[in-house]
């Protein structure tokens, strides 16, 4: 049965998935997202049982809308796949503990930022305070050692997130502090720091990378979320071996 657990957890991943990207594309909109049936946004028809199925549908369908021809973007099954990947990996990480439910809180804010972040530049503060009080909650039954280190990551990551808006005049926005404050809530101080350092890292490599290939423009505003929350798993999953790394090799 043991092994059958990551498996059954990356299918809830991927039933997940499907369910963030239509919160991030929709709460930034002030949408409903309980009550519709899923539209196809091109020719407004109502997607059928079948094409809403995770990942497979859009293999099936060859990324196209079955009425109007549409092409899907591939950001969406990508996202679905993605959540039953770090769904089945927090298993792997934390094992049939109540660290668990945390873990999948803390990646499915970010699975939700990610998608309206990149579709809209948008981090929604509807999103942050249905999470905030979870986080909160999930701290206090589990808490960090120190325990401290949530209330400390949670100052840090606001206040050089605020520090940062005022010297870069616009370069990160307020979704982008309240996001961290969240984030130090779970990962604690130290790590806060870690996603800081590796999200301005992958920042970087990212947008170099877009840039050589002429994706975006120098002038084009991109958003930053994306690389917060890809930092933020890194430093979730792997940030213990990182920061060792770090001071067995620097001190
Ligand atoms: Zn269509």
């Amino acid at each position: 049965m043991d092994n059958l657990f990551p498996l059954l957890f990356f299918l809830l991943g991927l039933i997940f998935g499907s369910f963030f990207n239509v919160i991030g594309l929709r709460v930034p909109h002030k949408q409903s997202f309980t009550y519709n049936r899923s539209i196809c946004p091109k020719c407004k028809q109502q997607l059928s049982w079948y094409e809403l199925i995770p990942v497979l549908s859009y293999i099936f369908q060859q990324g196209k809308c079955h009425n109007c021809k549409m092409t899907i973007s591939p950001l969406y099954p990508s996202v679905e796949l993605g959540t039953g990947l770090i769904f089945a990996l927090c298993y792997v990480k934390t094992g049939l503990d109540l660290e668990l439910v945390t873990a999948w809180l803390f990646v499915s804010l970010l699975v939700i930022i990610f998608v309206s972040d990149i579709k809209f530049m948008l981090i929604p503060n509807r999103i942050l305070l249905f999470f905030f009080p979870l986080f909160v909650i999930a701290r206090i039954i589990r808490p960090l050692d120190p325990w401290w280190s949530s209330i400390t990551g949670m100052l840090a990551g606001v206040m050089i997130i605020a520090i940062i808006i005022v010297i870069s005049r616009g370069g990160m926005g307020a979704g982008d502090m309240k996001l961290f404050g969240l984030l130090g809530i779970v990962l604690g101080f130290e790590k806060t720091l870690l996603t800081l350092f590796l999200s301005c890292v992958i920042g970087a490599i990212i947008g170099l990378i877009l840039l050589l290939l002429e994706v975006i423009d120098r002038k084009q505003p991109v958003p930053f979320g994306p690389y917060i929350v890809i930092a933020a798993v890194i430093a979730y999953f792997q940030g213990d071996f990182l920061l060792n790394w770090y001071f067995h090799n620097l001190f």
